[in-house]
């Protein structure tokens, strides 16, 4: 996977309380307390998966279990896994290992959640018999009663029902970025893209109640976030349940109104349901943020048909028209596969040349990988996996130079900061832009993560901005 920029997030500060509200938070605090019982979950994937585990550690919390820093001191044992690439769900069967022993002894339960679980079902117990819990994320909403199952000495306990129309809540959410409030509004995807096993793991498409979703954006408001990043597989296709029957513009409008709210994402939309409404609405709504990520996939109308991508070249390129005439500065962010079956050197000059007139600010692409249960692995004409990584180094370098070029642009320009990280050992600091680019910066000011600033840009690398804060510049 290319890395969009040049230093990533990896770790964030404690600076702020990890659960996210006080409100939020279970009334008998049994963080503190060594005799309740302790979890872990490691997590694989997409921002999906890290915030189910947020809401997943909710559950724990409030059934009185404590989170430890490390899997090895955990009774409770969790795996949410990724089965999008064949490497993420061969991971989860290295790590099962890891525990093997103290499991089989009786001193671990462990639990495995997501894509993988949904995927692999019952045969994860036949692989790993010291295993306790596979749980899909359509059956999240049940966690509390397998949960119950499991404590009672239950083994081979599963959660594996895929037809739901129900969404996953939970009355805590142990949010672990003390900066930014992840929020699900619509899970599960009903496209049926011929390489991706979403569907099959996910279950099919269901949104969220956009009266609920308001009440947790407030909630979260009066603990103190200022941003927040709506999810979904297709976040765009949101259709509000309840009575009043929202599309997804009017409810990014009514989060952006919140008090409190000065930031506003989304991820990730798909090219189908992308509107020229949604691009209106940013224009005319600062706290709408100007960072659109839309997965393209491939460049070839022909290979786009195959991936049953429901769009054409000259359909995206036409959204992207939209995007590039709006009257704010918008961040375009996309996702490619290389070496789908049946791809040409001429489809993959295709990519190369949308690239081109896209003008992106980052692609996360990716070779293909067959996945099961998908119509794509039955396709003829597979491209070498030595092919697949020439194809990719060669996207990757062409997109670099795109990169260099867009940023240097920028040197001279100033950007609000949302400060995220510290990096102590380079005395620099680092944020996001409401587009969502990395700035790091220097500063004579001590502590003050969590706070927006201005900074002018000095310097530039292909997937980062360097700069000084603007003295006297602090917005707030
Ligand atoms: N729903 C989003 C969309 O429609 O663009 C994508 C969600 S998927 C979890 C994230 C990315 O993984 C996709 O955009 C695609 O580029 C990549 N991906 C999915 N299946 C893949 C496969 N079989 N091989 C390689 N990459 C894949
Ligand atoms: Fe997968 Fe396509 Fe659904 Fe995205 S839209 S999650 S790529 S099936």
């Amino acid at each position: 996977m290319s890395k969009p920029f040049d230093i990533e997030i990896a770790s964030l500060t404690d600076a702020l309380d990890p659960c996210c509200a006080t409100a939020l938070r279970p009334s008998s605090d049994a963080r503190n307390d060594p005799g309740a019982k302790s979890f872990y979950i490691e997590t694989f994937g997409c921002q999906m998966n890290v915030h189910d585990s947020e809401k997943v550690a909710g559950v724990l919390l409030a059934r009185g279990y404590r989170p430890v820093d490390a899997a090895a001191d955990a009774d409770f044992l969790l795996y949410n896994t990724c089965s999008i690439r064949e490497k993420a769900a061969q991971k989860v069967f290295q790590r099962l290992n890891d525990f093997k022993f103290a499991a089989k002894d009786n001193q671990k339960v462990i639990g495995v959640l997501g894509c993988v679980a949904q995927q692999e079902g019952e045969e994860i117990f036949e692989r790993a018999p010291w295993v306790s819990l596979v749980c899909g994320s359509a059956s999240y909403r049940n966690l509390p009663n397998l949960i119950e199952q499991v404590e009672s000495g239950g083994r081979r306990v599963t959660g594996l029902d895929l037809d739901t129309d129900e969404t996953f809540e939970t009355e805590i959410t142990r949010r672990d970025n003390p900066f930014r409030a992840y929020l699900t509004i619509i899970e599960g995807c009903d496209y049926s893209c011929s390489y991706c096993v979403v569907p099959h793991t996910r279950g099919p498409e269901r949104s969220r109640a956009s009266d609920s979703i308001l009440v947790e954006v407030r909630r979260l408001a009066d603990a103190g976030y200022t941003e927040i990043q709506l999810l979904g597989q297709t976040v765009n296709s949101y259709r509000d349940p309840s009575p009043r029957k929202w599309n997804f513009v009017d409810l990014l409008l009514a989060v952006a109104e919140i008090e409190g709210i000065r930031r506003v994402r989304f991820t990730t939309s798909h090219p189908n349901d992308f509107t020229r409404e949604i691009v209106e609405a940013i224009d005319s709504t600062p706290a709408l943020c100007d960072h659109i990520h839309l997965p393209v996939q491939s460049g070839s109308t022909r290979i786009l048909r195959e991936m049953r991508r429901t769009y054409t070249r000259e359909q995206y390129l036409e959204k992207i028209s939209w995007i590039h005439g709006a009257r704010r500065e918008f961040s375009l962010t996309t996702d490619v596969i290389v070496g789908f079956p049946g791809e040409t050197e001429a489809d993959f000059e295709e990519t190369l040349t949308l690239l081109d007139a896209i003008q992106s600010d980052g692609v996360f692409a990716f070779k293909y990988s067959p996945r099961p249960n998908t119509p794509s692995l039955a396709m003829p004409d597979a491209i070498p996996e030595e092919e697949k990584s020439r194809r990719l180094a060669v996207l990757q370098e062409r997109q670099r130079q795109i990169q260099i070029a867009r940023n240097e642009k920028l040197v001279g320009a100033r950007f609000e900061v949302l400060v995220d990280t510290h990096h102590t050992a380079r005395s620099q600091w680092a944020g996001r832009t409401t587009s969502n680019r990395i700035v790091n910066f220097s500063t004579s000011r001590e502590n003050f993560l969590g706070q927006y600033v201005q900074v002018h840009i000095t310097r530039s690398a292909p997937n980062s901005l360097i700069g000084e804060e603007v003295q006297g510049g602090e917005a707030e």
